[in-house]
């Protein structure tokens, strides 16, 4: 196991440390860790357990985060470590979030970005399981992989406290960020979070980075229009040209209804789309619709994608090359 301290955290009575670094602002005992199980009193300080390990790495294409508006058919070294500050019954990802440091192996952030720029990769993705219990860490290599001129991206549950996450944006080019249900009593019962800490990160995330957001949609918990309205409401509240993806939910974890209809995931794309300029369907095998990226203003397909393989037909420059429109598309 590699330690580290912890940063924003403060001491408490009685040998307890206050974490501050996610809205949950655990009080841990000594010899306790937090919500999210990673972060451990030891002696009256808080220490990191997941410092440099990492559960996953690979190359992934951009689209796979997924980030369809920034630098679209490149590829991104990806690293993800275990834990995670939300308990989603349905996680998609279990395997990796919930599992422990003993799986991990330890890299520096001098070594992650070493073989990102070897490799060719337009940065670092800090994704798989929660970048942000990851903070240290997450930290130190995007530090490194900026002044290596690489790009920093991470693909987040948005649980996060405003100072850290201002810190992160003095370095993280991208955020992929989920906006998992409109309801805080959702978030309460089924992911352990809390809707408007989310909803703070996104609008502040916002102008600061680039920023996709994505919704599973889940049979039997927020697969109803009335919520998804108001979802994509409120994203065209902030901008209508935030790309939001949709993405399709399939059994997993601790939760085995079945996988959602994919008739209401069309239904939701195509009223979103009246109210947004860029919808994505996601996680739909052999899927047509709702991958491609139409100009809002003249209707040419700019990128053409089947599953992760992406044709750049008509942008010159993150405009479109047809009419000229701003896509305000990141190359
Ligand atoms: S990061 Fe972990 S320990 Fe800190 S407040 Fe969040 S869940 Fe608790």
């Amino acid at each position: 196991m590699n330690r580290t301290e912890a940063r924003h955290y403060k001491k408490g009575r009685g040998g307890r440390v206050d974490c501050l670094l996610c809205p949950h602002n655990c009080s841990i005992a000594e010899g306790r860790s937090g919500i999210c199980d990673i972060r451990t009193n030891l002696g009256g300080a808080l220490y990191s357990d997941i410092y440099g390990r990492v559960s996953s790495i690979a190359m992934d294409p951009i689209e796979k985060k997924p980030l369809y508006h920034f630098h679209p058919g490149s590829l991104i070294l990806s690293i993800g470590t275990v834990g995670c500050n939300m308990k989603c019954s349905y996680c998609q990802n279990w395997h990796i979030s919930q599992n422990t440091a003993a799986s991990t192996s330890y890299y520096e952030p001098s070594a992650v970005v070493r073989s990102a720029s070897r490799e060719g990769s337009m940065g670092v993705a800090y994704t798989y399981s929660e970048p942000i219990v990851w903070f240290e860490y997450v930290m130190d290599c995007a530090k490194e992989a900026r002044s290596a001129g690489l790009k920093n991206v991470m693909v987040t549950n948005g649980f996060v406290n405003p100072d850290p996450l201002e810190e992160l944006l003095g370095l993280v080019d991208a955020m992929n960020i989920d906006l998992k249900t409109f309801r805080d009593e959702t978030y309460k019962k089924y992911q352990k979070g809390r809707l408007k800490p989310v909803l703070d990160t996104i609008k502040r995330a916002h102008g600061a980075c680039h920023i996709e957001l994505t919704t599973l949609i889940v049979t039997g918990i927020n697969d109803d229009m009335a919520e998804m309205r108001e979802i994509m409401d409120w994203i065209a509240s902030i901008d209508r040209t935030i790309p939001w993806h949709i993405s399709r939910y399939h059994p997993s974890h601790r939760y085995d209804a079945p996988a959602t209809d994919i008739a209401f995931i069309m239904k939701v794309y195509e009223e979103a789309r009246r109210k947004l300029d860029f919808v994505y369907c996601g996680n739909i095998a052999g899927a047509r619709n709702g991958t491609d990226t139409h100009c809002p203003s003249c209707g040419a397909t700019v990128i053409s994608r089947r599953g992760y393989s992406t044709e750049i037909t008509a942008l010159d420059s993150g405009r479109c090359a047809r009419c000229g429109a701003d896509l305000k598309i990141r190359m």
